[in-house]
């Protein structure tokens, strides 16, 4: 086994993968993020946004974490859907460490049991994280934890709250003293292996979502252009929001473009505060049709299109 470069302390050094599993909407990117203390993967109330694989990096003491966001694991309707999948279980399949998160208030989810049932025949030991602590009471939470240990799946049972960060500080150790000794993989001040044209991509993204709620089209994709380093140290980058239908764009564009004016301001201002330098944002809306049966989106996304 190789040994990686010795710690200031002396003891060797851990890397290793944990998947992060779990229905839509348990709180998977709101962890990722608590763990790795940064935004590096989208958050919304909407099922379903988490499209592409996030690597989210952190380091505990000896150990480098290699968090693996894996988009929501559901019933596959659409190409699209078993792609998602197949990255998933993909993802699942290379960890060191696999978490099963469960939302606390939601429990008995299809998605949850369906989870399960493959971590079962996969013969796949996990960490079980009850998330979302915060919403229900002390003895409906150590009953529900009880459930769980009896499918004999589960090594360990954690309790947090993503949201306010109870109980994260133990998973973290746990995490730590879970992944196997060897070097680094990443440089100790990475904290996410998305190129920078895809995390800008995913914060407009996000921002669509969060500013239409229920009138935003499923199909709905951002992608950068352009990326252009300016003299004076501040960036351009040209973002292009795809719809399938003339329709969708008038939505997205508002009356007299004013809400794809509000979404460009909230997404170039946390794109400053993550690249930590001046950005000139510029959002256009295209018709695309029929997007989803694309090969080359799947690939822009690390997808595989024949999954
Ligand atoms: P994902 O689909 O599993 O990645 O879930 P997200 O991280 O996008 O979170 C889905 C929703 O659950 C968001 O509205 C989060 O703010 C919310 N959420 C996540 N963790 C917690 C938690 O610990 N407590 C509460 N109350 N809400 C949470
Ligand atoms: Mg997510």
């Amino acid at each position: 086994m190789p040994t990686g470069p010795e710690t200031g302390g002396g003891a060797a050094t851990h890397c290793g993968f944990v998947a992060v599993l779990g229905a839509p909407n348990v709180g998977k990117s709101t962890l990722v993020n608590r763990l790795v203390g940064a935004k590096v993967s989208i958050v919304s109330p909407k099922v379903q946004t988490t499209r592409s694989r996030v690597l989210g990096i952190l380091i505990e003491g000896p150990s480098q974490i290699v968090l693996v966001d894996t988009p929501g694991i559901f019933a596959p309707r659409r190409r699209l859907d078993r792609a998602m999948i197949a990255a998933a279980w993909g993802g699942a399949a290379d960890a060191d460490v696999v978490c099963l998160l469960v939302d606390c208030a939601k429990p008995d989810s299809d998605d949850t049991r369906r989870i399960v049932g493959q971590l079962k025949k996969s013969r796949r030991e996990a960490v079980l994280v009850l998330n979302k602590v915060d919403l229900i009471e002390k003895s409906a939470l150590l009953a529900l934890a009880a459930r769980f240990d009896s499918e004999g799946l589960f090594a360990d049972t954690l309790m947090v709250s993503a949201l306010t960060g109870d109980g994260v500080g133990d998973l973290l150790s746990l995490l730590a003293g879970r992944v196997p000794e060897g070097p680094w993989l990443f440089p100790e001040d990475q904290i996410s292996d998305m190129p920078e044209r895809l995390l800008a991509a995913e914060i407009t993204r996000e921002k669509l979502y969060l500013q239409l709620r229920q009138e935003l089209p499923y199909a709905a994709t951002v992608e950068t252009e352009t990326w252009t380093e300016n003299a004076d140290g501040s960036v351009r980058i040209d973002q292009v929001i795809f719809v399938e239908k003339p329709t969708q764009k008038a939505i997205i564009l508002g009356k007299g473009g004013q809400r794809i004016k509000a979404l460009g301001a909230a997404a170039r201002t946390e794109l400053e505060d993550l690249l930590e330098r001046r950005v000139h944002l510029f959002v256009f809306v295209k018709v695309r049709e029929r997007w989803g049966d694309d090969p080359e989106r799947y690939r822009d996304l690390g997808l595989d299109f024949n999954a």
